[in-house]
C-alpha cells in the first residue's frame, strides 16, 4: 500500500495497534477450511498452504525487497508471469506476452561514488540525501567534528573541510509519520553546514533501525536504488543546500577508527575527533538517463456468455527495496499477500471448475509504493478496454487480519458512507459472513492503492486490505507474521465476490452512500 502523500504527512498520523497473536509457524497451518455453503466448488482451489508457499518465495530476501524495475521485481512479474502461464490463462501484455512494460527515468549514483580514508572504502551501505540530478563532486580533505549538526555545534569556517555529523538514538519508526521530521531533520543539516562554508557533509548514522534510516529509502540515492521518475512528473527529493553522504552503523564505525572516536556507555562518541590530521576523499556522481522500465503482468480468462465484459482482479507486486544498512523490506504482507492472493484466485478460476459468464482480467502491477505507477500505465495504455471492466477487486496487504479467534477483521472501500458505494462491496459484504468476516471502513485508503486508477475511470472498485500495523513499510515485515489461515478465508472471499460480479445479469450498479453495508 502506498504511503500517504508528503502534505498529509501531519494531517495524518497512523495509529498504531496492538500486535495480533503469533500465528502458526510453517507446518502448523492445517488442512485448508472447510469451503462453505452455496459457494463455487472452485473455492477449495485457493488455500492457506499455497499461499504461504507464494509469500515465502516473493518475501524471501533474494528478492531484494521488490523495487520497482529492480532485478528481485523483474524476477517477481517472470513468477507471476509463469504461474499466469501453467493455467492456462491467456496473455494481455506487451507483444502477445504476460509483461507490459513501461518506462521510467531514472536518477542514480554512478558507481564511483564513494568516501575514502586511510586505506579505506565505503562504496555500499550508504546513501546520498539531497543531490542534485546532475550532481558532480570530487572534495578532499581534513575532517571537521560537527556533533549533531545543530547550530552551535558546527564549526564557523568549513570551507574545504569534510563536515562530520553524528546522529543515533532517534526514534523508532512507526509506520510513516516519521518521515518528514526525518527528511526535515537531515535538511536542517544540509542547511547549517552550507551556511558554515561546506560543499558537502558526512553523516554517520549510528541506529540502522532509526526512522531516520527508513526515511532515507524515500529521500535519498543509494547504490542499486535509483529515484524513479513515472511519465511527465518529477517526483522524488529537491535537492538540499549540500549533498549528504549519509552512511549506516558498519561504516560508521570504520570511520570513527579512522578519526580515534571511541563509544561511550549509551553508544555514542565519547569525543569530537582525536586524530586532529585524518583526512578523506568524497566523491558524488549523479547520473539521470530514461533508460528505466518496470513491468505488470497482464492475463485474461475467456468467460463463457458474456465474455466481451471482464471482471479486474488485481494486486500490486512490487515493494520498497533495501534499508541503508543493506537489511530488506521483504513486504510479505505488503504485498506479498496480495499477489499471493491474486494467484490462488487465478488458480481458482482457471482451475476449479466450471468458467464464468464474463471473462476475468487478473493485473499484477509494479509501481505502486512509488505512486501506482504500474496501474497508471495500464489505465493510459490498457490492454483490455477500461469500458468493458465491470468492476475492479483489489487486494492489497491481507495477511495480518485481527479479529478474536477465528473472526476476522477487515477493511473495504468504498464503504456505505461513501459516494461510490456500490452492490460490489455491499454483495461482498454479505458473502463476508460465510467467513466470519466483519467490515470496516477503509475509505482513508481509497486513494491510496490501485484500485484508485480504475474508480477514477468510472469502473466499480473494491479495496480490501488489513489496514496499517508496526510492520507496515518497515525491514520486519516478514512471512512468519501472516496469518495463512485467515488470508485463506479472505481470498476465497475475494474470489467469491469476483465471480459474483461475472456470473450477475447487469454490471455492478452504484448505490450512493447508505445507512448500512
Ligand atoms: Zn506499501
Amino acid at each position: 500500500m502506498l504511503r500517504p502523500l508528503v502534505l498529509l504527512w501531519c494531517a495524518l498520523p497512523l495509529a498504531a495497534q496492538a500486535a495480533p497473536a503469533a500465528p502458526a509457524t510453517a507446518g502448523e497451518l492445517g488442512a485448508p477450511a472447510a469451503v462453505p455453503d452455496g459457494a463455487p466448488p472452485h473455492l477449495s482451489r485457493i488455500d492457506r498452504q499455497d499461499l504461504q508457499r507464494h509469500v515465502a518465495w516473493l518475501a524471501a530476501d533474494e528478492r531484494q525487497g521488490r523495487y520497482t524495475g529492480s532485478r528481485g521485481q523483474q524476477e517477481t512479474a517472470a513468477y507471476v508471469a509463469d504461474c499466469f502461464r501453467k493455467l492456462g490463462l491467456k496473455p494481455l501484455g506487451d507483444k502477445k506476452g504476460f509483461l507490459q512494460v513501461y518506462p521510467l527515468q531514472r536518477t542514480y549514483l554512478d558507481p564511483a561514488t564513494q568516501l575514502a580514508f586511510g586505506d579505506q572504502k565505503v562504496t555500499a551501505k550508504f546513501a546520498v540525501f539531497g543531490a542534485r540530478d546532475d550532481e558532480k563532486l570530487a572534495l578532499s580533505g581534513r575532517f571537521a567534528w560537527c556533533g549533531a549538526g545543530g547550530a552551535g555545534q558546527v564549526p564557523n569556517n568549513l570551507q574545504g573541510k569534510l563536515p562530520v555529523v553524528v546522529l543515533q538514538g532517534a526514534t523508532k519508526s512507526q509506520g510513516v509519520a516519521n518521515d518528514l521530521q526525518a527528511h526535515r531533520r537531515f535538511a536542517e543539516i544540509a542547511a547549517e553546514l552550507r551556511n558554515r562554508g561546506a560543499d558537502a557533509g558526512v553523516v554517520c548514522l549510528l541506529d540502522d533501525g532509526s526512522a531516520l534510516a527508513n526515511a532515507l529509502n524515500y529521500h535519498a540515492l543509494q547504490p542499486d536504488h535509483p529515484r524513479l521518475h513515472f511519465g511527465s512528473g518529477r517526483g522524488g527529493a529537491a535537492a538540499a543546500p549540500v549533498p549528504l553522504f549519509v552512511l549506516a552503523r558498519e561504516p560508521s564505525l570504520r570511520l570513527f577508527a579512522h578519526l580515534g572516536i571511541a563509544l561511550d556507555d549509551a553508544g555514542g562518541p565519547r569525543t569530537g575527533i582525536v586524530d586532529e590530521k585524518a583526512s578523506g576523499k568524497l566523491a558524488i556522481t549523479v547520473r539521470t538517463d530514461a533508460k528505466g522500465s518496470a513491468s505488470n503482468v497482464v492475463a485474461v480468462l475467456e468467460g463463457r456468455t458474456k465474455k466481451a465484459e471482464a471482471v479486474l482482479v488485481s494486486a500490486h507486486h512490487d515493494h520498497l527495496g533495501r534499508r541503508i544498512d543493506g537489511d530488506v523490506f521483504n513486504g510479505a504482507d505488503d504485498n506479498g499477500s496480495g499477489t499471493a492472493g491474486l494467484l490462488e484466485i487465478a488458480e481458482a478460476f482457471a482451475a476449479g471448475g466450471e468458467r464464468p459468464e464474463r471473462s476475468i482480467v487478473f493485473l499484477s502491477v509494479s509501481g505502486e509504493e512509488l505512486g501506482l505507477w504500474g496501474a497508471a500505465w495500464f489505465g493510459e495504455h490498457p490492454t483490455w478496454p477500461i469500458e468493458r471492466l465491470v468492476a475492479n477487486l483489489n487486494v492489497d496487504m491481507i495477511g495480518r487480519a485481527g479479529g478474536a479467534g477465528d473472526s476476522i477483521e477487515l477493511l473495504a472501500t468504498p464503504s456505505h458512507q461513501h459516494a461510490r458505494y456500490s452492490t460490489l462491496v455491499r454483495d461482498a459484504v454479505r458473502l463476508g459472513q460465510k467467513f466470519g468476516i466483519s467490515f470496516a471502513s477503509g475509505d482513508r485508503y481509497y486513494e491510496r492503492s490501485d484500485q484508485a486508477v480504475f474508480a477514477r475511470r468510472n469502473v466499480p472498485v473494491l479495496f480490501l486490505c488489513v489496514g496499517d500495523h508496526p510492520d507496515y513499510h518497515q525491514v520486519t515485515d516478514h512471512a512468519d507474521k501472516l496469518d495463512y489461515g485467515k488470508a485463506e478465508a479472505i481470498a476465497r472471499l475475494a474470489f467469491w465476490a469476483a465471480w459474483t460480479a461475472a456470473q450477475q445479469k447487469g454490471r455492478p450498479q452504484e448505490l450512493g452512500a447508505q445507512p448500512g453495508w
